[in-house]
């Protein structure tokens, strides 16, 4: 590549750095004509093969892009696509395979947008994986409803233990001896 600075068409390496997950190559390089440093790094190309069997470069943009019609009207902001779409490229290069499919990509992205807004990801989702029935949102819903329950119990703990206080009891052990005695037989 030429010189950022001068664009003389070569440099000269001066020194290498491996990530320290071994997934990139920091080059530092110098110009030859006006001496000037500059850095680049080198990773593993990413493909993705597209339905049709044609194969493209993965692209963060398109990502963001394809997330983007989703989050129509939502909280989301541009920031948080670009934070999306770096997540999404992180879990497929950790895959360690260099060619991805198109499918697997959605599959990449629906976690991360359900944390980001659950109604933009029920729009995703929906789309992705082909809802053809209110059944298929139902289903989707109670998933979401159903983590989100499980994620508020184990949240409001410390709130539970505070309400035990009224009864003299502080900790799980109350709590256990409750449920025991709950129990028929
Ligand atoms: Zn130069």
């Amino acid at each position: 590549m030429h010189c950022p600075f001068c664009r003389h068409p070569d440099s000269r390496v001066v020194d290498s750095r491996t990530s320290d997950d071994g997934s990139s190559i920091r080059r530092r390089r110098q110009c030859p004509q006006c001496n000037r440093r500059f850095t680049t790094v080198e990773t593993a190309s990413l493909s993705v093969v597209k339905r049709s069997g044609v194969t493209e470069p993965f692209s963060r943009e398109k990502i963001a892009n394809g997330v983007r019609k989703a989050c129509q009207g939502r909280p989301v902001s541009e920031d948080d696509l670009a934070v999306l779409a770096q997540r999404v490229e992180e879990t497929l290069r950790s895959s360690g395979s260099a060619e991805i499919d198109a499918y697997e990509i959605g599959l990449a992205i629906l976690g991360p947008l359900r944390e980001l807004d659950e109604v933009a990801y029920l729009r995703f989702a929906s789309v992705y994986q082909a809802f053809d029935s209110l059944e298929d949102f139902e289903a989707a819903i109670t998933v979401l409803r159903a983590d989100r329950e499980e994620r508020e119990e184990r949240s409001s703990g410390a709130a539970a233990d505070d309400g035990l206080d009224a009864e003299g009891g502080s900790g799980p052990a109350p709590a256990g001896t409750a449920a025991s005695a709950a129990q028929p037989g």
